[in-house]
């Protein structure tokens, strides 16, 4: 089935839908962007990515032309008229602007949905787990780009992702400049050691993914101590599980990090236990599409 993609309040066949070559999210990558998933016709938080793309746009300066209801609206009817899909991608850019940078010659922001199916990871990683790299590509630093701003800027993650692929590795870890572990590419990381669930912090720099939140509260409700900490290489190298999380990967293992070897290359526990809890969560959890 063919799908319809929203473009400033209209839907338009794929085919069709097409936007200027002066935006200055293609001329710069200029905008920001989230990815929402769908379950069983509910959209699973939808508020905190709404909120969140707030957050992002607010950042960079850019005004989003709809109050964050009319965006909640379009983002369901997208989903309505879409039958089909899981998933939604949906960009702000800063809008048609002339050949400089300047973002003021932009006078109106364009907004995109685009809804699609999406299997990140084939059903064998979630059983088997990710063999996984870490990048010599450090992770922007906060001070030149933060990225808790999900911007159309991700040529960071690009270069590390282009690590992996020439590792034969679907997903590459990315350090701070010092050394740091703070994220992967696409997804947040975590490990487990001595029962204890641990995720960077988001101050090194890194996406505070909503999956992540769900993750560390699902850890919580299910007696699992969590906490945000700094670690290294080498405490990848020994942990006793490692897992991706993110919108569309949801939880995925790792069962090996530059050829070392996780939890004798099988899926942890508390990685199998989260994994289930975020299955029950998302198959029961959301706004219905109809909502509005
Ligand atoms: N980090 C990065 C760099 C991402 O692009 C994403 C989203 N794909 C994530 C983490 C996970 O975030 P979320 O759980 O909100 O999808």
């Amino acid at each position: 089935m063919s799908s319809k993609i929203y473009i400033n309040g209209k839907f338009f066949p794929k085919d069709k839908a097409v936007i200027s070559v002066f935006d200055h999210g293609l001329l710069y990558g200029d905008g920001v962007f989230e990815g929402i998933r769908s379950y069983n016709g509910r959209v699973f938080k939808l508020d905190e990515h709404i909120d969140r793309l707030y957050e992002s746009a607010k950042a960079i300066m850019l005004e989003i032309p709809l109050t964050k209801r009319q965006m909640k609206e379009a983002v369901l009817s997208t989903f309505r008229i879409n039958k089909f899909a899981a998933y939604i991608r949906l960009v702000v850019t800063r809008g048609t602007g002339d050949l400089g940078l300047d973002p003021r010659k932009c006078p109106k922001s364009t907004i995109i949905i685009i809804a699609d199916k999406i299997v990140l990871y084939s059903k064998d990683y979630y059983e088997k787990g990710l063999k996984i790299v870490t990048a010599t590509t450090c992770r922007n630093i906060p001070e030149a780009l933060n990225s808790k701003i999900k911007s159309l800027n991700y040529l960071n993650n690009i270069l590390a992702k282009i690590e992996a692929n020439n590792y034969g590795a679907l997903e590459a870890i990315m350090l701070t400049y010092d050394g740091y572990v703070t994220e992967c590419t696409g997804d947040n990381i975590f490990i487990v050691k001595d029962n204890c669930l641990i995720t960077p912090p988001s101050y090194l720099g890194l996406l505070e993914g909503i999956t992540r939140k769900t993750v560390m509260d699902l850890a919580i409700a299910s007696d699992i101590s969590v906490k945000e900490a700094v670690f290294t290489r080498y405490d990848l190298y020994t942990a006793d599980e490692c897992f991706l999380t993110g919108t569309a990967a949801e939880i995925v293992p790792v069962v090996e990090i530059d050829g070392r070897v996780i939890n004798d290359g099988k899926v942890g526990d508390k990685t199998a236990l989260l994994m289930k809890k975020y299955r029950e969560l998302t198959a029961n959890e959301g706004t219905p599409i109809y909502a509005m």
